[in-house]
């Protein structure tokens, strides 16, 4: 059986990660404070990533009309019903949630950690947009919760990173990390699969770059083609390749072989809404994706970080 493991998964699962460090169900509350990103207002570029959704790549939030509390509130009560004794996560999701002043931050931050049960905060953001002052209430945040920084990084190809306007380099990234980890900041980092133009091996070399990193946990997306997005607009034009679905299954259990195995898995497939989703029509069934990238992991008799090495 594999090391971090208590089930037929053959890598290390958030549940797994949460179960034995919370002895609890734990579930991420997604909250939507309200922020912008510096990829969409000028300063870093203008229109975003050309995959963001209107609601800044975070499709489950709550609603940013809702105060912070009211959404967190509503969320969980809705999964409370599943997981009657859950704790709970309060994740800021949708766009760069650091991208604000320290106080606002605080505004939004410290009311999650009053409520009951909160054991941790995740924060997605992009590298570029956490300043130095930041940088400091983090460290502070981080000696009072469980504290995790999601970064997205996407692909380590500099020809991609230009082709889908994420307007960060991958120096910016690398030091960001470095950055959180001498404040001993959880870090997780958001990659997609099936970018237009990449290959098998650029994909397995972005998760071979990353396992070498310091880096906490790993956020492993397909790519969605999504309604009213220029990536839309480019899929439209040039028709470029879409994974196949054996393709994304095969991709992820090469990727699962080079990453270190103390890694932890945080997501492996992408979860769109059906109504906003062009293509590819498989990421509908995001289980059977699941259960199917375990059935090929035992029938490969792998497990996560098998090729990993130093
Ligand atoms: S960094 Fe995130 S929020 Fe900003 S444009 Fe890209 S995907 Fe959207």
């Amino acid at each position: 059986m594999f090391k971090y493991s208590d089930s037929n998964k053959r890598y290390y699962t958030l549940d797994y990660f949460y179960k034995h460090k919370f002895n609890s169900k734990v579930f991420k509350v997604s909250l939507d404070g309200g922020f912008t990103c510096p990829n969409k207002d000028g300063t870093k570029g203008i229109g975003g990533c050309i995959y963001c959704s209107k609601s800044g790549s975070a499709e489950y939030a709550g609603d940013k009309k809702d105060d912070i509390v009211t959404q967190f509130n509503k969320i969980k009560e809705m999964m409370l019903r599943k997981w009657p004794n859950a704790k709970y996560i309060g994740y800021f999701q949708a766009n760069s949630n650091t991208y604000a002043s320290v106080s606002k931050l605080k505004e939004l931050y410290e009311p999650i950690l009053l409520q009951d049960n909160v054991v941790g905060l995740s924060i997605a953001t992009r590298a570029d947009a956490i300043s130095e002052e930041c940088l400091d209430y983090l460290s502070d945040l981080n000696t009072r919760t469980y504290l995790t920084i999601e970064l997205g990084l996407q692909t380590i190809h500099e020809s991609t990173s230009k082709l889908i306007n994420r307007c960060h380099t991958l120096d910016e990234f690398e030091s960001m990390v470095l950055k959180l980890r001498e404040k001993g900041i959880n870090v997780v980092v958001h990659i997609i699969n099936g970018l237009p133009y990449e290959t098998h091996d650029m994909m397995i070399d972005t998760v071979k770059y990353l396992s070498d990193l310091d880096i906490q946990g790993i956020k492993i997306h397909a790519l969605s083609i999504l309604k009213d997005t220029t990536l839309e607009k480019m899929f439209n034009e040039t028709h470029f390749k879409v994974m196949t679905r054996e393709e994304y299954i095969q991709t992820v259990c090469d990727q699962l072989e080079y990453l270190r195995e103390n890694i932890v898995v945080h997501r492996i497939t992408g979860d769109p809404k059906i109504d906003d989703l062009i293509k590819p029509n498989w990421l509908i069934k995001k289980v059977t994706i699941i259960n199917d990238i375990d059935k090929e992991m035992k029938k490969r008799n792998s497990y996560q970080g098998i090729k990993y090495k130093k």
